[in-house]
Formats: structure tokens, C-alpha cells, sequence
């Protein structure tokens, strides 16, 4: 859908952001330290979406639509003068943020909805910085955002929910799955990607593992299946009860840490096992079993082959 995007700070991310944003029909201004740097950023957008277009992960074309749909403002207050979104990528540092958020906020139209792309700075404390919080949040994209689905909605106390509801179709009609999260620090994709990165850090301090052979276990075990699964339907399908059994022994060596969840043994202690028992953490239907169960499996055939059609 077509929207007048500013992109301020057109560094790594918000160059990927532009690039995706522009490509679904907006055109998007890019806006940063000075016109230099935004005019380099176009032409490193253009640049990578023509290597894109030759490795064939772009629609050919792709970077002469860019060349059009781009467009760099020498400040960002000019960036953002007419914008409807603003995309805020400016570096993760709180008072690069705020700085930057309160001049977008007083110089863009009051209409204009701005998104920050913070990892983990708290959504409502950014707030504070803007004139309308009730059309701010947080739009946590992913790296490389060109390619990576999902995107985090974050609402602050202020924001509005119909505001919540136009980000969600706007991010959706770019090609990207937009998932509404909380304010908590490192929403949920980066807590638990740094709670798995922990504990793979700790197994080789211990000298249990090298580097090497955890990455190959983790992409190779779990790691292939959360591909195509959350890790609810991977419990789900493995059997809740195999779950918190696992988990006593987890505690026995590693203590408290790595304790059965107490919401896991309630559920067990409940009968609920997963699929097996017709009920766990999602709600899947009896029905749906063999269907979700061939489904996998026929996933997994799928992944074994791309991997090593990849090579
Ligand atoms: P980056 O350093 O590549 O880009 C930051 C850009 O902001 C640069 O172009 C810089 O010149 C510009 N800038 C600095 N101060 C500015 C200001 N006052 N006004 C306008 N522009 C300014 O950083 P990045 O990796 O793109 O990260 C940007 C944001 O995205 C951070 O909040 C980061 O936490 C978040 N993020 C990063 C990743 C990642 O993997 N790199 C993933 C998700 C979210």
C-alpha cells in the first residue's frame, strides 16, 4: 500500500526497512546525521537490491523502482515534514533515541504515525519523547528485514489501538508478518534468542562443547524445527509429561535454572500432555492431529531437501 514514509537513520536496518517499504508502493524519504550520509544510503540501497536482482532474491526492476520511490532530505526535520509513518533506526542508544524521536515528533505533520525499530530500549519510556504518544510505538523489524517475516508491534500506554490496527495492515501489505508483543524489555523474539544464546555460552565456558558443535547441533536438532514451529507446538507434539520428566533432570544438575516452569508441571499434573492427551499449550484440535502430524513431516522431507539443495 502506498504511504509517504520517512526512514530516519538510514544506517543497516532502516536501509532494509526503506528498501522493503518502498518495494510494497510507498515512496520513503531517508533522513539521517546529514544529506551526505542519506545520499550514501540511497545509493547503498540501490546498489544491493541490483546484487539482490542478480542473485535472483529480487523481482527484477526491483532497483530502478527503488531509484524512483527513494528520495534522501538533507535534515531530518525536512525527512519527515510530509510524512504519514516515520520508521525511527537511529543507533540503540537512549539518548540518540529521544533526541532523535522529539525532533521527528515536532517537525513531522501531527498526523504522522512513528514506529521505532529499538531492539530493547522500553517502549513507554521512549514515549516520553514525542508530542503525540498515542501515535507512537514500537515496530521491531528483524535482520536482514528484506527477508526475515516477522515484525514485533509494540504499543506504549498512550498508543491507540486503531493506530495499532493501521501499523498492522501497513507492515502485513508490505509481505511481512506483523505480531502484536508487549513492552517488555526485548520484547520476544530477543529474550528468548538471548536466554538460548546464554546458555550455549555457558556450555562452552564449561568445556562441554566447542562453538562449532553446538551450531551444528542446535541447526540441526531443534533448531531445524523451529524453522517451521514455535516451541509450544514443538512441545505440543512432543508430549508435555516427556517435557517436565526432561526438566527434573535439568534441576538435579543445573538447579532452580533450569526447574520445571510451574504452568509445565500444572498442566502435566492436569492431564494435559499435548497432542496425545487433545490438549497442551495451543489449542489443537483432536481432529487436527494426523493432519498437523503429516503436515511436519512432510515439512521436515521439505527442509532436508532445500538444505541441501543450498548446499
Ligand atoms: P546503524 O549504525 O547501521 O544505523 C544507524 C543510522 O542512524 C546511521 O546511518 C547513523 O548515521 C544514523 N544516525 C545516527 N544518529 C542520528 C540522528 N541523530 N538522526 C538521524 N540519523 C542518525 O544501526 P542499525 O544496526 O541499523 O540499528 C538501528 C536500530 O535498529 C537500533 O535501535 C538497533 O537496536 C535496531 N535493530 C538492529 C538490528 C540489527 O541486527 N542490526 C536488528 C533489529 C533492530
Amino acid at each position: 500500500s502506498q504511504c509517504r514514509v520517512a526512514a530516519i537513520g538510514s544506517g543497516y536496518m532502516g536501509g532494509g526497512i526503506a528498501q522493503v517499504l518502498a518495494l510494497a508502493g510507498s515512496t520513503v524519504t531517508l533522513g539521517d546525521v546529514d544529506e551526505q550520509t542519506a545520499s550514501l544510503a540511497f545509493e547503498r540501497i540501490v546498489k544491493e537490491a541490483e546484487a539482490f536482482e542478480i542473485a535472483h532474491l529480487l523481482d527484477q526492476g526491483s532497483a530502478m523502482v527503488l531509484r524512483s520511490r527513494l528520495r534522501i532530505a538533507p535534515t531530518l526535520e525536512d525527512a519527515v515534514a510530509e510524512a504519514d509513518y516515520v520508521t525511527e533506526a537511529v543507533p540503540e542508544s537512549r539518548e540518540i533515541k529521544a533526541d532523535a524521536l522529539s525532533r521527528i515528533s515536532a517537525a513531522a505533520p501531527a498526523s504522522a504515525v512513528i514506529g521505532s525499530n529499538t531492539s530493547a530500549i522500553p517502549i513507554q519510556e521512549l514515549a516520553q519523547s514525542v508530542r503525540h504518544p498515542e501515535r507512537f510505538l514500537g515496530v521491531h523489524w528483524m535482520n536482514p528485514a528484506p527477508f526475515i517475516p516477522a515484525v514485533e508491534l509494540i504499543a506504549a500506554e498512550a498508543t491507540r489501538a486503531d493506530v495499532v490496527d493501521t501499523v498492522e495492515a501497513f507492515i502485513r501489505s508490505a509481505g511481512k508478518a506483523p505480531v502484536r508483543v508487549a513492552d517488555t524489555p526485548g520484547f520476544v523474539a530477543n529474550r528468548l534468542q538471548f536466554a538460548l544464546f546464554k546458555e550455549a555460552v555457558r556450555i562452552v565456558e564449561e568445556g562441554s562443547a566447542t562453538p562449532s558443535e553446538v551450531d551444528e547441533v542446535v541447526s540441526n536438532a531443534f533448531g531445524f524445527r523451529l524453522a517451521l514451529f514455535g516451541p509450544f507446538a514443538i512441545a505440543d507434539m512432543a508430549g508435555l509429561d516427556v517435557y517436565n520428566a526432561s526438566y527434573s533432570s535439568l534441576e538435579a544438575e543445573y538447579g532452580e535454572r533450569l526447574a520445571s516452569p510451574a504452568m509445565l508441571s500444572s498442566m502435566v499434573a492436569h492431564g494435559h500432555l499435548g497432542i496425545k492427551s487433545g490438549g497442551g499449550f495451543l489449542d489443537i484440535d483432536a481432529k487436527d492431529v494426523v493432519a498437523l502430524v503429516d503436515y511436519r513431516n512432510r515439512a521436515y522431507v521439505a527442509l532436508s531437501a532445500l538444505r541441501k539443495a543450498l548446499g
